[in-house]
């Protein structure tokens, strides 16, 4: 398995910057999400921190981004700590690198105003903030295209996931395209996807 397997799916550009950030080899979930996130499927993966699970979705997601277009935030990716968001937002910027995607990381998340929001095209936040901003009409998140939810099984040990459906409420898009991420698979966690997620491909690595 090799990420040039990838091309002509992924864009050259990320493809090369994966292959420069020192990742040789796509790992077992990077395989298996890219080409189903690229085709805009729902996903259900279960995988364990350390398993590639950042980047399997932060290339795809860059990929069907195309280019910046200033239309207002179109990536929300959900974590249960800044840690996790500090993270993430490290990887979309190694990643994305050499294209002017505005990345914006919950620390921002005040100073994202107006007219400003309509620059930003990916979002990461831990779900209070941006269900606070939300709940409150200070960030619009009509515009989301696709939303991740990233270590579904601590947002649910945070009490974060009766929240979830609130959070794609605001989202107010029939096509939402949603993946979570999980590194177990509850029955709680399973039941939330059921209802959800829209014929989710599993992914179990
Ligand atoms: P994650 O599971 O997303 O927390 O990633 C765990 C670690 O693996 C991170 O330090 C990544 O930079 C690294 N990583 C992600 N994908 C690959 C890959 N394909 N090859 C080598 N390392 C990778």
């Amino acid at each position: 398995e090799h990420f040039e397997d990838l091309k002509g799916k992924v864009s050259a550009l990320f493809l090369r910057n994966t292959l420069n950030a020192g990742y040789k080899n796509p790992t077992p979930i990077q395989m298996q999400s890219i080409p189903s996130i690229i085709q805009k499927r729902d996903i259900l993966a279960c995988a364990p921190t350390g398993s590639g699970k950042t980047a399997s979705f932060v290339i795809p997601i860059l990929s069907n981004l195309k280019r910046h277009k200033k239309q207002g935030i179109r990536a929300l990716v959900v974590t249960p700590t800044r840690e996790l968001a500090d993270q993430t937002y490290r990887e979309f910027e190694k990643i994305g690198r050499g294209r002017n995607f505005k990345i914006v990381n919950y620390k921002k998340m005040t100073e994202l105003r107006g007219v400003q929001q309509k620059d930003v095209d990916v979002l990461i936040s831990t779900p209070l903030r941006v269900l606070g901003s939300a709940k409150k009409r200070l960030l619009d998140l009509s515009t989301v295209q696709i939303l991740i939810f990233d270590e579904v099984d601590k947002l649910f040990e945070i009490g974060f996931l009766e929240q979830i459906d609130t959070l794609i409420h605001f989202c107010r898009n029939k096509n939402l395209q949603k993946l979570m991420f999980s590194a177990t698979i509850l029955p709680v966690i399973e039941e939330l996807a059921f209802s959800v997620l829209k014929d989710p491909i599993r992914i179990v690595v």
